[in-house]
């Protein structure tokens, strides 16, 4: 059968990215030896981190007044360690609250110092993002998530932070499309949504905001100390780091974050207009809010959703239900999915919207 996967993450990867990938694990690059049995300090694999680094910049149009990191534990252990290296001791930052991931990231903070909430789109389950409000005095940051992946909104223009430096939680919609990325001081994500396989997380950040805390930092977890040993301050996760290289190569082979773009919103055109259209489906947020990622909606009837679930499972569509803490339905539409996948589950929501009424 063929499959679709809408999984949300980890989640689909170019075909290309994946027959790399398991090559590469028998035998790399014509070596004899497999990516899993080669040291992280060889230069077979410091090649390919570097080649990774610099796409990551490449791609983002980032100078060398930034610097790329490739670390573990995933965004959640990003949600500590910005605090960590730039929340200044007795200081404040801003955090914008329109979603789990980010209410998480606050939650981290808050062991650091203050962190003024912001955006608080709490009180309608988070289905819009709040765009216009002031950043409080003497944040020494605004932290927000740029797509969130759960309740399936997205930022489309960058928040006010005005001078405030920007951090950015930008997991589930990274390489998606272009975006003012300089205007960040720092963007982290983990790889497994756009950017390849969970174990790799990337951090992108502008060298110039570290240093300022006043705080003793674990050396494990200094930014300013990975930097210094670019990524090899211990073993890096090899294999995730490959498997995310081969993921830069394939978007910039394909047209570059503008060409990602494109496809993103032929998908998601595709998909909220029969969502629109569809009587028994509805969409959770509102509409000039949508994620062009990950879309969420529900079946106007409650009783409707498990036959439906059961109708997507029977066809090979995967990875439709909500997050466990939203309910409801949610598919992610990511860079790898061909508009294809999109259209064969329009088709299927078209007729069961035809046999359900
Ligand atoms: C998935 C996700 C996370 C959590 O990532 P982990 O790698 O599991 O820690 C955080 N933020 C956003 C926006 C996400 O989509």
């Amino acid at each position: 059968m063929k499959r679709h996967n809408f999984n949300s993450g980890p989640s689909i990867l170019p075909q290309e990215v994946l027959r790399r990938a398991s090559e590469a694990i028998i035998d790399f690059n014509g070596l004899g030896l497999s990516i899993l049995e080669i040291g992280h300090r060889t230069p077979w694999f410091t090649e390919v981190i570097e080649e990774a680094r610099a796409l990551v910049k490449e791609l983002m149009g980032l100078d060398d007044t930034y610097s790329v990191l490739f670390l573990q534990g995933g965004a959640t252990t990003q949600f500590m360690q910005v605090p960590l290296n730039l929340l200044p001791v007795g200081g404040q930052a801003a955090y914008i609250k329109n979603g789990i991931w980010g209410t998480k990231a606050i939650k981290e903070a808050e062991v650091f110092g203050k962190a003024v909430t912001i955006g608080d789109t709490s009180d309608r389950n988070h289905s819009y993002i709040q765009k216009d409000f002031p950043i409080p005095e003497g944040s020494s940051y605004l932290h927000y998530t740029s797509n969130n992946t759960v309740e399936g909104t997205q930022w489309h223009e960058l928040p006010p932070a005005g001078d405030t430096p920007l951090i950015a939680d930008m997991s589930s919609d990274i390489f998606s499309r272009p975006a003012a990325f300089d205007k960040h001081a720092l963007i982290y994500a983990g790889a497994q949504k756009n950017a390849g396989a969970a174990g790799a997380t990337i951090v992108v950040i502008k060298k110039d905001i570290l240093g300022k805390t006043g705080r003793n930092i674990s050396p494990i977890l200094d930014y300013q100390g990975h930097i210094k040993a670019e990524s090899m301050l211990n073993t890096p996760p090899v294999f995730a780091v490959y498997v995310s290289l081969l993921t830069l190569r394939w978007i910039k082979e394909q047209g570059g974050l503008v060409e990602m773009e494109k496809r993103a919103k032929a998908r998601a055109d595709l998909f909220y207009e029969a969502l629109d259209q569809l009587e028994v489906f509805k969409p959770l947020v509102e509409k000039e809010d949508r994620s062009l990622m990950n879309a969420t909606f529900t079946t106007t009837n409650k009783e409707l959703e498990k036959p439906f679930l059961e109708l997507c499972n029977e066809k090979g569509m995967v990875g439709v239900k909500g997050h466990r803490s939203v309910g409801g339905l949610r598919v992610s539409m990511y860079n790898a999915m061909p508009v294809a996948s999109v259209q064969a589950l329009v088709d299927l929501m078209t007729e069961f919207n035809k046999t359900s009424q």
